[in-house]
């Protein structure tokens, strides 16, 4: 644990975002490590591929059709002998004889000496033959080996964050893994000693434990990987245990709840105790914030309320953790207000809004438990520490969730 002094005195979003960073940031020198192709989407490639085979593989037909050569079927129509029929994954040696046809299918090699393909649909088939009724001229429908990627020339670069058309493409070269960076491992620890997981029977008093899960799924919607996702209860010595599995597997350690000013706040009662920063920040939902580092590994402690969990990840992990992960910044717009809004003095309000066609509207009011409203949302709306009243139509600045 570092020793740093605890702090009380509130603090802006600004320098407590620009806190977190700093002590994120350096997660970025990540290693390379492999995935199954199969399991890429979404890592970024850490080293270019090229292609190890020529693609098309081998020379073969576009259509279901009659490979034939040009020159024998230049006058139409024209009936040719059939020398035989090749199916896609038949390796097909047998040379065209000269004057013949030889039915292949979609994918099929071609048969040494053909040059071209009747498409099904310009034939009739007879009895041993095939009369052809439209000529067709040298390389129709014929797939040339290396004329969609050569061997050796650059498939993906490096740094690609890969899509599917960029895993269809190299699964295409018969790649089965890929060098991707390893992604940042986050564990997460809420605490508290109502809840109850969910799919269990709620007893009197309980509720359901949503934060574990929607941090997890925050952090895996922003190319983290989720190590664990663990619950204690509010007593120190199980918090503190479970503390130290989270530092030991992860790169950063997420908490929920017990930051605040109750009796028993467990993360802040452990955390400050050895050096944590515990404080208030000045916004609204999520002004209670703690930042610890523990065996060199940082903790961001996130207030308890489940809206004041998911504005904290917004607001001041989920803009490093996109940079770190090389995923685009979050979109931030200007638009008008739909309806006026009230919101508190010296504190930055996060209101959760719609965004509709005459504007963005709230979703709900500012209470930090509406978490149910929140997922009518689609944006944050901000709106600045000095701003106490807002008319229908003014401008504000909206994060997209
Ligand atoms: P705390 O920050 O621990 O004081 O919790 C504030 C409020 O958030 C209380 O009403 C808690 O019951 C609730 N809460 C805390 N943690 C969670 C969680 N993991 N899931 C859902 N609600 C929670
Ligand atoms: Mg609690």
């Amino acid at each position: 644990m570092t020793a740093r002094p605890a702090t009380t005195s509130a603090r802006s979003v600004e320098e407590h975002r620009d806190r977190v960073e700093q002590l994120l940031r350096p997660l970025a020198a990540r290693d390379v490590e492999d995935a199954g192709t199969a399991e890429a989407l979404g890592r970024r490639l850490a080293e270019e591929v090229r292609a190890p085979v020529d693609l098309p593989v081998f020379r073969n037909s576009g259509m279901d059709g009659y490979a034939v050569r040009a020159e024998s079927v230049a006058v139409t129509p024209v009936t040719l002998p059939l020398a035989g029929i090749v199916a896609a994954g038949q390796p097909g040696q047998a040379p065209l004889p000269p004057g013949a046809a030889m039915k292949v299918m979609t994918g099929a090699p071609i048969p040494p000496g053909a040059d071209c393909v009747v498409p099904v649909e310009d034939t009739r088939a007879g009895d041993g033959t095939v009369t052809i009724e439209r000529g067709r001229k040298t390389g129709d429908f014929v797939r040339e080996p290396g004329t969609d990627v050569h061997a050796g020339d650059l498939l993906v670069p490096a740094g690609t964050l890969l899509a599917p058309r960029h895993i269809a493409a190299l699964a295409a070269v018969g790649l089965a893994t890929l060098p991707v960076f390893r992604r940042v491992a986050a564990a997460v620890l809420t605490t508290g000693d109502e809840l109850m997981p969910a799919g269990k029977p709620l007893r009197p008093g309980q509720i359901y434990n949503s934060n574990g899960i929607a941090l997890g799924a925050a952090l895996a919607a922003n190319g983290v990987e989720v190590v664990s996702i663990e619950h204690s209860t509010d007593d120190p010595g199980e918090f503190r245990r479970k503390l130290g599995a989270a530092t030991r597997a992860a790169d950063v350690v997420f908490t929920s709840g017990g930051v605040s000013k109750g009796d028993f706040e467990v993360v802040k009662d452990v955390l400050a105790g050895i050096g944590g920063e515990f404080g208030s920040v000045a916004m609204q939902p999520g002004g209670p914030q703690g930042l610890s580092v523990v065996e060199g590994v940082p903790v961001l402690s996130f207030p308890g309320n489940p809206v004041s969990t998911m504005v904290s990840f917004e607001v001041f992990a989920r803009p490093i953790l996109r940079e770190l992960s090389g995923l685009p910044p979050v979109p931030k717009h200007d638009v008008p207000l739909r309806d006026s809004v009230r919101s508190p003095a010296g504190r930055r309000q996060f209101l959760r809004g719609r965004l509709e066609p005459g504007g963005v509207a709230p979703t709900s009011g500012p209470g930090s438990h509406l978490i149910a409203a929140m997922a009518q949302a689609d944006v944050l709306i901000e709106i600045p520490a000095e701003v106490t009243e807002l008319a229908a139509g003014s401008t504000v600045k909206v994060w997209e969730l």
